[in-house]
């Protein structure tokens, strides 16, 4: 007999493992979502598994993170690290094996949370075979992401034709932000439910740490001028542009100014092209004396960085959400971010930090120097970014507002199930 509990619900999210280290390869925010909304579900009430793909051999093929919160590897594709763009192919192993996986276990998942379009594409196929309801979380939108990039991949149509048929018959599509529903609605489909809830971050993890006692422990002079970067290396991710901004500040000669860029993996490893391109540009530029590179940041010293800096920049091309962004804000930093997409909503500019057109090396150095200049002013924008981050992104309301939509779509499965016909035997 098939167990359908109540409360066990499937996150699945293909390419992005929530059990891996984060800031590396492609690595970065969504694998962060996955298992901070697994963990915070999980506290809830709900028994969470999260479904991921193996991508090296070694890896457990399941990680119990807490007593109701797991994340499981299935086969899909040689077991290696593979480009997204790469891995539609290999979606149906994936699909057969979370079905022999439900088999295994005896049970059967009655809601699916499905994360980029790449599981969304697995959500559909499982919900032929299954009776559940689908909810999905794009991350990136083929939509936007397309226009911003010189090389357009050859699995661009199927990927905007699987987000339009995701956002036209899923059963809640979820935006993290109003700017994201905006370009739903205007890139992708007007047909579709979509539910507007935002990422979430840890406010007890970070915001802790005092800026002078963080630049102790990482060796940072307690008179110097802090510009941090967090992030992958990728080129939408517009480090170029900071490198260039920073070397254009007028607090570049007249004190100790010093540009923080951390993430990234170790050399040899994908991002590696665009680690290169970007220590190109800071020798070119004449700021190797102050630019750091501390590679991938460990989870426990990430609040060490951000309170340690007198601004985060996040000089993002396109950028969906943007945890780095509410990351900084919850430990009181001010952020300069582009003025694109999710960061128009979670940075409110001249009250928790600045906005200023992506790519526009002169703004940046402009806004960065504005905060440089003025340690109380941005002392104030700190606080109230964490005012703005305990009131709307803590991973425990955003849980919370999933756990009500995951519930009112259960509710009316049950009234589906019970108002259709039975067969009579
Ligand atoms: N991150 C990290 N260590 C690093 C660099 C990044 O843990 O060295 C984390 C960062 O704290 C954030 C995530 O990676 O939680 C990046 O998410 P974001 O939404 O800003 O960007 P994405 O990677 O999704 O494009």
């Amino acid at each position: 007999m098939l167990l359908t509990e109540k409360n066990r619900i499937a996150l699945i999210s293909v390419d992005g493992d929530p059990a891996v280290e984060i800031g590396q390869e492609e690595a970065g925010g969504q694998n962060v979502y996955v298992r901070q909304v697994g963990l915070a579900l999980a506290e809830q009430g709900w028994q969470v598994d999260m479904f991921t793909r193996r991508s090296t051999p070694e890896q457990l093929d399941i990680v119990q993170h807490t007593p109701n919160c797991r994340t499981i590897r299935l086969a899909a594709g040689p077991a290696q690290f593979m480009s997204r763009d790469r891995l539609f192919g290999y979606l149906p192993e994936f699909v057969q094996q979370f079905q022999a996986f439900q088999q295994r276990e005896g049970l059967q998942y009655t809601l699916v949370h499905t994360n980029y379009w790449l599981s969304s594409w697995v959500g559909m196929e499982l919900k032929k075979h299954q009776s559940l309801k689908q909810v999905h979380t794009y991350h990136s939108l083929g939509a936007v992401k397309y226009r911003t990039v010189s090389e357009i991949p050859a699995i661009a149509s199927t990927r905007l034709a699987v987000e339009k048929a995701c956002l036209e018959t899923v059963d809640r599509v979820i935006a993290t932000s109003p700017q994201e529903e905006d370009q739903m609605r205007s890139l992708v489909s007007t047909i579709g439910q979509i539910e507007m809830i935002p990422c979430g971050t840890d406010i007890v993890k970070f915001g802790s740490t005092q800026r002078q006692e963080a630049r102790q422990q990482l060796g940072i002079a307690t008179d110097a001028k802090v510009v941090l970067y967090v992030g992958r290396f990728d080129r939408r991710k517009g480090i170029e542009t900071l490198v260039r901004a920073v070397a254009k500040s007028s607090f570049r000669k007249s004190c100790d100014l010093k540009l923080l860029i951390a993430g990234g993996s170790r050399p040899g490893q994908s991002d590696g092209i665009e680690r290169d391109r970007i220590e190109k540009i800071v020798a070119e530029e004449g700021i190797g004396d102050l630019t750091c590179f501390p590679g991938r940041v460990e989870d426990n010293d990430l609040p060490l960085y951000y309170s340690a800096a007198d601004v985060c920049v996040v000089p993002s091309h396109y950028e969906p959400f943007g945890l780095v962004a509410i990351e900084a804000m919850a430990n009181r930093t001010p952020v300069i971010a582009s003025n694109v997409g999710g960061l128009q909503f979670t940075v409110v500019p001249e009250v928790t930090g600045l906005l200023v057109p992506p790519k526009d090396e002169v703004a940046f150095a402009q806004a960065i120097d504005r905060i440089l200049a003025d340690p109380d002013w941005r002392d104030q924008l700190g606080q109230m970014g964490r005012q703005r981050v305990e009131i709307a992104f803590s991973w425990n309301s955003v849980a919370l507002r999933l756990s009500h939509l995951y519930t009112k779509l259960l509710c009316q499965a049950a009234v589906e199930s019970a108002s259709k016909p039975q067969l009579v035997a």
